[in-house]
């Protein structure tokens, strides 16, 4: 008889984007003649940088033809991208070797399984609200999970507390929904922390290429010692609008070991490639030209403009929002901003009063953690037209 991994039963029945999606579309079938704006999901709607088509163009045609083509390449993803990410940290501060970098299909992916080089027996540590990925990924391992809070007291921003012993932590900067990021002084502390439980962190940095100003780190390894502790997974979805093409790249540092029960020094850089090279086969050769494109100096060019666009989108949302008095977190590092329902209205509460009144979508805060009652994330990822006139619905009617 298969047994099933039965902490699936733990897994919350229902996923919050399939709930909203039921929502919206019962709107839409009873009032078709609004126009419904969408600012729920977390997806890019401008296309990819012309520098990036053109390379996996080119990249298309070497395909077709005997002497360029390839077939499996190296699972942890091609010299050339990893040498291209080598410069764009070096630009940030930050000094790697490219077999500290590993290329994927995406961060969801490596954030789910990075879990399999930890043991079950870690105490995982998870800063409420945050993206769902890092909860569930764990309860499907039966892991022991605790929270820390943000709240408008810290900004959102939990700082490491020592009576809790955790092993594991993941951390998001500038993070999803909330928009809040730490600062190199603030993750200074959660390395001290990590270094002192001899813990991990994972240090989720997707929405780093939304920081501009130069306080707020785009890397955890510019604090010192983070290499020590720290891997990183980056993803180009937000960064180079890659959400559905799929790219993405997780560091794991050389400096990064722990001992085993028998003594045994193991280096998880090497752990993380047995894993890949066994499970995982790398990502296409075309989409790996592309994300080379991404991280050249005409595609940060490019990339930069599309999310300038998304920024002034954000500060439209955010103007507005001051003029009505609607207390918010995040909108400067990040295409989230997280606000806090008017009236002292519940996330759904609220959902339901912008979707019916309004016809606005949203993402309700409580679907991020239990901290997130009370508060709705709306992104900046929407068309211009489309945010002003759901700012302007906004103000005549909040
Ligand atoms: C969008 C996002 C990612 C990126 O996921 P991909 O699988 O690379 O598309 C990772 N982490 C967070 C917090 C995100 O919001």
């Amino acid at each position: 008889m298969a047994i099933m991994n039965e902490n699936y039963c733990n897994l919350k029945e229902s996923y919050l984007f399939s709930q909203i999606a039921a929502k919206v579309s019962t709107y839409v079938k009873e009032n078709p003649d609004k126009k419904v704006i969408r600012m729920g999901i977390g997806d890019v709607t401008l296309p990819l940088a012309p520098v990036v088509v053109a390379a996996m163009e080119k990249a298309v045609q070497e395909m077709g033809v005997k002497e360029t083509f390839r077939g499996y390449g190296p699972e942890q993803g091609y010299d050339f991208v990893h040498t291209a990410l080598v410069k764009y940290y070096a630009n940030h501060g930050v000094t790697l070797e490219t077999s500290e970098i590993f290329i994927s299909d995406g961060a969801k992916s490596d954030c789910g399984n990075i879990t399999d080089i930890f043991s079950d027996d870690n105490i995982i540590l998870v800063p409420d609200p945050v993206y769902p990925v890092y909860v569930d990924t764990n309860i499907m391992r039966g892991r022991k999970i605790v929270y820390v809070k943000g709240s408008p007291e810290n900004n959102f921003l939990p700082m490491p507390d020592y009576t809790i012993k955790a092993d594991v932590i993941y951390l998001c900067s500038p993070n999803n929904p909330t928009g809040a990021a730490y600062t190199k002084p603030q993750l200074e502390e959660w390395v001290a922390y990590a270094l002192k439980n001899d813990a991990v962190i994972l240090y989720d940095a997707a929405y780093e290429a939304f920081v501009t100003n130069s306080d707020i780190p785009r890397s955890i390894y510019v604090v010192e010692d983070a290499k020590k502790c720290a891997i990183e997974l980056c993803s180009l979805s937000k960064t180079a609008g890659f959400t559905g093409t799929r790219c993405g790249y997780t560091v794991v540092p050389h400096q990064l070991k722990r001992k085993a029960g028998n003594g045994t020094m193991m280096e998880l850089n090497k752990m993380w490639l047995r894993r890949q090279t066994t499970k995982f086969n790398g990502v296409p050769y075309i989409i790996q030209r592309g994300a080379e494109a991404a991280f050249s100096e005409q595609g940060v060019k490019e990339c930069g403009e599309i999310l300038e666009f998304y920024r002034e989108n954000a500060r439209i949302m955010m103007a507005t929002l001051d003029k009505i008095g609607i207390k918010y977190f995040g909108g400067i590092y990040s295409p989230y901003i997280w606000m806090q329902c008017p009236n002292g209205m519940g996330s759904w509460e609220f959902f339901d009063y912008l979707l019916e009144k309004l016809a606005i979508v949203g993402t309700p805060g409580a679907g991020f953690g239990d901290m997130g009652e009370g508060y709705l994330r709306l992104t900046a990822f929407g068309s211009r037209e489309g945010t002003i006139e759901a700012m302007e619905r906004m103000e005549k009617s909040l």
